[in-house]
This record gives C-alpha cells, sequence and structure tokens, in this order.
C-alpha cells in the first residue's frame, strides 16, 4: 500500500494556435514523468483524438470515450485505458467528442465538468496531463478551469507569438473567476532548429514575452518525434536515446521540481 495518499497534480498543455507541438508535448512528457516512477493518466480533450492514437489507441468514432464521462453517465474508470507503459492510462478521445462543445453550452456550470470527472480520479495519479486542441472553446475552457499549471507550447517558427495574446487574455480571465489558483508553469519552446537563426530569434522573443518563465529545456525539430505516434508509440519507447527524447525528459525533470 501507499505510505501517502496521492493527489494528482494537474496539468494543463495549452494554445490555441495549431500545430505547435501540444500533443508532442503532452504524451512525451507525460511518458517521461510514468518513466521516472510517476503514475500518470493523459486526459486527451481534443476530438481530432491525436493524442489518443499517438499512445497506440484506436477508438471508433463513437467508442467511449472522454464524451460519455463528460457528458453521459459512465464513470471514468469505464473509459480510462492503459497504454503501452506501465502506469501510464489515458483517458481518449474521439470524433463524436466535437458534440461536447456544443452540448456544454446549455448546461449549468458548463465549465467544471472536466474538473468534476478528474475529482473523481486524481487520488489514482501523481500526475494528470491534458492535451488541448487548436481553439478557446468550452473544452479548453474545461481544461483552463481543471488545471493547476499550464504548459504552453511555442513554436520557433513566424508567427510564433501570434494569438498568445488572446491565450494570456482568456487565462486571465479564467483566473478571475473560475479558477483563481492557476499557474503558467512556463512557455515551452518546440521544433527548435539551431541551424536556423529564425529559432533564435523567436526563442528571444519568447523570453522577452514570459520572463522567467520559459523552460530551460529546448525542443528540438526531430524526425523522431515526428514519427513516433504513427506507430502509437511515445519517444521514450521509439527512440530513447535521441535528442528529442532527452530534451523531453528533461522538461519532465523540471515539472517534478516545480510541483
Ligand atoms: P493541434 O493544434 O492540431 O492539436 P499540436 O499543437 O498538438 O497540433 P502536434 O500535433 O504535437 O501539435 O505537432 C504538429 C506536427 O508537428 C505533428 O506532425 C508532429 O509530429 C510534428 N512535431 C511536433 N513536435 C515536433 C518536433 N519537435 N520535431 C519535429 N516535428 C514535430
Ligand atoms: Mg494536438
Amino acid at each position: 500500500g501507499y505510505d501517502y495518499c496521492i493527489m494528482a497534480r494537474i496539468i494543463g498543455v495549452i494554445n490555441a494556435k495549431g500545430g505547435v507541438g501540444k500533443t508532442t508535448t503532452a504524451n512525451n512528457l507525460s511518458a517521461y514523468l510514468s518513466a521516472l516512477g510517476k503514475y500518470v493518466l493523459l486526459v486527451d480533450t481534443d476530438p481530432q483524438a491525436n493524442a489518443t492514437t499517438g499512445l497506440g489507441v484506436y477508438l471508433k468514432d463513437d467508442h467511449l470515450n472522454l464524451y460519455h464521462t463528460l457528458i453521459g453517465d459512465y464513470e471514468p474508470d469505464a473509459i480510462i485505458r492503459k497504454t503501452g507503459m506501465l502506469g501510464f492510462d489515458v483517458l481518449p478521445a474521439a470524433s463524436n467528442l466535437a458534440g461536447a462543445s456544443v452540448e456544454l453550452v446549455n448546461v449549468e456550470e458548463r465549465e467544471f465538468w472536466l474538473k468534476k470527472v478528474l475529482n473523481k480520479i486524481r487520488t489514482n495519479y501523481d500526475y494528470i496531463v491534458i492535451d488541448s486542441g487548436p481553439s478557446l472553446g468550452m473544452l479548453t475552457i474545461n481544461s483552463l478551469t481543471a488545471s493547476e499549471g499550464l504548459v504552453i507550447p511555442v513554436q520557433c517558427e513566424y508567427y510564433a507569438l501570434e494569438g498568445l495574446g488572446q491565450l494570456l487574455s482568456t487565462i486571465d480571465l479564467v483566473r478571475s473567476s473560475l479558477n483563481p489558483q492557476l499557474q503558467i508553469y512556463g512557455a515551452l519552446l518546440t521544433m527548435y532548429d539551431k541551424r536556423n537563426a529564425l529559432s533564435q530569434q523567436v526563442a528571444d522573443e519568447v523570453r522577452k514575452n514570459f520572463p522567467g518563465r520559459v523552460f530551460e529545456s529546448v525542443i528540438p525539430r526531430s524526425v523522431s518525434l515526428a514519427a513516433a505516434p504513427s506507430f502509437g508509440k511515445t519517444i521514450f519507447q521509439f527512440d530513447p536515446d535521441s535528442k528529442g527524447a532527452q530534451a523531453y525528459r528533461q522538461l519532465a525533470e523540471e515539472i517534478i521540481k516545480l510541483t
């Protein structure tokens, strides 16, 4: 048995901009938290279900998924799946979850439904990591309301800072009413290419915009990181000696120190 009661830290991986490395970060951060001995649950709140399939869990469109515990009467335990790593589970998404944003609009306390679901299983894990889709819709608001701290991946590319202002004001809004404790753990530089001067420029810009709140770990652009999910594997399983793997391990270590 345990000599302490676990109460998961809840980490939201968020950025309304698409394709910046949210899912890659959520899955590989979770994998390394797990590899470092933590019990981890990844919660996929994106109807695209990239995090789910990236962990080798393949569901039919309306097969039991987050939708059924968010909106329906299912207990989360009935929906949670194991991944290929011991102590690392996933609360999967499927395409019908897209309907949830619409259905939630007319229910009471619509911003708190995910938080209520996670409260039921919070004592089973050390970390719950939430992957969000590229929008500021009701599912993302639910992620922000349920999270204690946020990791904000920023791609080292043109227009990296586009939309960050809107994200930060949404975070402030959520803090002022729904979730006063919400922290920004840090911005995370992703797809960094050290041979490209632009990457360095973007990194400098981001450090100016998030003073003291940019993770030391920088995620390099890496073919292995891009390929792993198509095999249903995290980088820890697919190519643990790669630079990308080392970077996500370092990020997990930073998160453990912070939390
Ligand atoms: P969405 O907004 O659609 O949910 P996202 O922010 O979750 O996107 P990812 O799916 O993680 O972004 O990444 C977008 C694409 O970039 C994917 O094809 C992914 O494999 C690739 N990618 C992510 N990180 C890296 C990296 N460090 N190096 C190379 N490719 C990467
Ligand atoms: Mg994604």
